[in-house]
C-alpha cells in the first residue's frame, strides 16, 4: 500500500516529516506522488500564513471527493491552530499533534488495516514487513481519536518523538530538531499556540544523532527550533545550554577526520549570548554564517512586535559577530508594513540591513497570521505601500550582497555541491557562508561532496567559478 505525504511551511516541517514518514515506511507503507493511487493521505500543516491554512482546505475537499471511487484514509498534523483543530477533525479521519506520532500505527489499525502473519493473524507493524503482505479493510473507528474536550499539549513527551529515527530525504544535508515550540510570544507569530512552549530535547541524543549523520557522510547538518539559543533554559540547570552544545559538537568535530558545516536556525537575539559566538569561533566545523532575524530596525516596533529587545541589543550582537568572526556571512528576516509601520518607522529598518550589510534577508510584506496576537490589530499599512518598501529593502540588500560577493572574485572557496543547474553543463553548491554557486562540470559524483572552486564572477545573489579540486 502506499502513502502520498504533502509538507507545508518551514524546515521544522521538513525535518518532522522526515520521522513521520519512517512510521509509516515502518508500517510497510511505500511513498508514492500519485495521491490516487495513495490508501493514506497526509498533510503536515502550517499556520504561519492564511495562505497556508487555505492549502489544507483544499486539499481535503479533493481527497474526501476522491473517497467516491477509492477507499483511503487522510491525516493532519504539524502546526494547527485550536480552532482549526475542531474544523479538521470534522474533515479529516485524523488529526494529530507530532508528539503523538509513535501511535499513529494504532490510529491507523483502528481503521482495519492490518498485516497478516503467516497463520493469517494480525501483527504489530514492523520495518521488515513487506508492502504486499498489508491488507486493508477500511472503517471508521470504534473510539474517536480525539474529541473536542481533549486538551491537547503538544509539546508534551516529545522525547518519543524524537528517539524515531528520520528517514533523510537527502544523503548529504540533514536537520537534527533540538527544540520544539516557543516562549516568546512574539505578536505576530502563532507558534507558541500551534507548538506549545519551548522542550529541549535530550543532549546526548542530539549528539548521537550528529555523530551518526557524520559517519554517515554528511556535510551539512543544521539543529532547528523555534528558539534555539534557548536551548536548555526550560531544564533549569539539568541541561546544558546552547554554548556548550555547540561546544561539544565542535570537540566532536575535531575529533573526527571529516569535513562538515553544522549551522543553526532560527536564534532570537536576545538569548544570543558572546559566548556562542566565541565557541563558533573556536571550531572548524561550526559554520561560518549567521542566520539572525531582525524583524525591524525600530525600536517602537520592535516593542509592538514584542521582540523584547532593542536596535542598539541587536547592534552589539553584530558587533561582536563581525570582532570573533570576520570572516561570516550573516542572513536575517525583517517584516516591512507591519501594522502600524509610519515611514519612519520603515526608515530606520533600510538603515538597519544599510549598517548591518547582510549578505540574505528574507523579506517579508506583512500579512496577518492567523491566531496572533496582532490577527486582532488593523492590518493598515496598504498593500501597495508594503510592496514599495519590500522593494526598498531588497534594493538595499542587493547593494551589500554584490560587494561581498564582488569580494570574492579571485579567491578559492570550499563548496557543498548540491545538484545540477537549470543549464545542465553546470554543478550548483553553496560556500561555507551559504552564497549560492555555480561551476562548470559535468560530474554528477561530486554532488554531495566539498570540493575546492576559484570566483570568477559575482551577481548580488550568487557567484560563479572554476572547480580546481574535486
Ligand atoms: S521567537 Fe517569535 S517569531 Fe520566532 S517562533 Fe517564537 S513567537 Fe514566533
Amino acid at each position: 500500500m502506499k502513502y502520498f505525504l504533502l509538507p507545508l511551511g518551514c524546515q521544522m516541517n521538513q525535518s518532522d516529516t522526515e520521522r513521520v514518514r519512517t512510521v509509516l515506511q515502518g508500517m510497510g507503507f511505500v511513498p508514492t506522488e500519485n495521491e490516487e493511487e495513495a490508501t493514506l493521505l497526509g498533510i503536515i500543516a502550517c499556520s504561519v500564513r492564511q495562505k497556508g491554512i487555505d492549502k489544507v482546505y483544499s486539499r481535503i475537499i479533493k481527497w474526501n471527493e476522491m473517497r467516491g471511487h477509492k477507499n483511503c484514509i487522510t491525516f493532519v498534523s504539524g502546526c494547527i491552530l485550536p480552532a482549526d483543530r475542531e474544523r479538521f477533525l470534522k474533515l479529516f479521519d485524523l488529526v494529530f499533534t507530532m508528539n503523538d506520532l509513535p501511535e499513529l500505527p494504532n490510529m491507523i489499525r483502528q481503521y482495519g488495516i492490518f498485516i497478516p502473519t503467516k497463520d493469517n493473524g494480525q501483527q504489530s507493524v514492523s520495518p521488515s514487513v513487506s508492502p504486499s503482505t498489508i491488507s486493508v479493510n477500511i472503517q471508521k473507528p470504534l473510539v474517536p481519536l480525539f474529541s473536542k474536550k481533549d486538551k491537547i499539549n503538544p509539546s508534551a513527551n516529545m522525547d518519543r518523538f524524537w528517539v524515531i529515527e528520520p528517514d533523510h530525504i537527502s544523503e548529504f544535508e540533514a536537520y537534527i530538531p533540538i527544540q520544539n515550540g516557543c516562549n516568546k510570544f512574539c505578536t505576530y507569530c502563532a507558534v507558541p499556540y500551534t507548538r506549545g512552549r519551548e522542550v529541549s530535547r535530550k543532549s546526548e541524543d542530539i549528539l548521537a544523532e550528529l555523530k551518526d549523520l557524520v559517519q554517515k557522510d554528511y556535510k551539512s547538518i543544521t539543529l532547528l527550533g523555534q528558539n534555539v539559543n534557548s536551548y536548555g533554559l526550560d531544564k533549569k540547570g539539568e541541561e546544558i545550554n546552547f554554548a556548550e552544545l555547540l561546544r561539544r559538537i565542535g570537540e566532536y568535530g575535531d575529533s573526527v577526520d571529516k569535513e562538515f558545516w553544522v549551522y543553526f536556525t532560527s536564534p532570537h537575539p536576545r538569548d544570543m549570548s558572546d559566548e556562542v559566538i566565541e565557541v563558533i569561533s573556536q571550531y572548524k566545523c561550526l559554520g561560518k554564517q549567521i542566520h539572525l532575524p531582525i524583524q525591524s530596525g525600530d525600536n517602537d516596533m520592535l516593542q509592538r512586535m514584542n521582540r523584547k529587545h532593542t536596535l542598539d541589543d541587536y547592534r552589539h550582537i553584530i558587533h561582536t559577530i563581525r570582532r570573533l568572526l570576520p570572516e561570516a556571512t550573516i542572513f536575517t528576516d525583517i517584516i516591512v508594513g507591519f501594522t502600524g509601520e509610519t515611514e519612519e518607522e520603515f526608515e530606520n529598518s533600510r538603515k538597519a540591513m544599510e549598517e548591518f550589510k547582510y549578505n540574505m534577508a528574507y523579506i517579508a510584506q506583512y500579512s496577518v497570521r492567523p491566531g496572533a496576537v496582532a490577527s486582532t490589530w488593523a492590518d493598515d499599512v496598504p498593500k501597495e505601500t508594503k510592496k514599495k518598501r519590500y522593494h526598498i529593502l531588497t534594493d538595499e540588500l542587493m547593494k551589500h550582497s554584490l560587494v561581498y560577493n564582488q569580494g570574492l572574485v579571485g579567491k578559492t572557496v570550499k563548496v557543498l555541491v548540491n545538484g545540477i543547474d537549470r543549464n545542465s553543463a553546470y554543478l550548483t553548491g553553496h560556500t561555507e557562508g551559504k552564497i549560492v554557486i555555480r561551476f562548470k562540470s559535468s560530474n554528477r559524483n561530486l554532488i554531495g561532496k566539498i570540493v575546492k572552486v576559484e570566483v570568477t564572477s559575482a551577481t548580488p545573489l550568487s557567484i560563479e567559478g572554476n572547480l580546481i579540486e574535486e
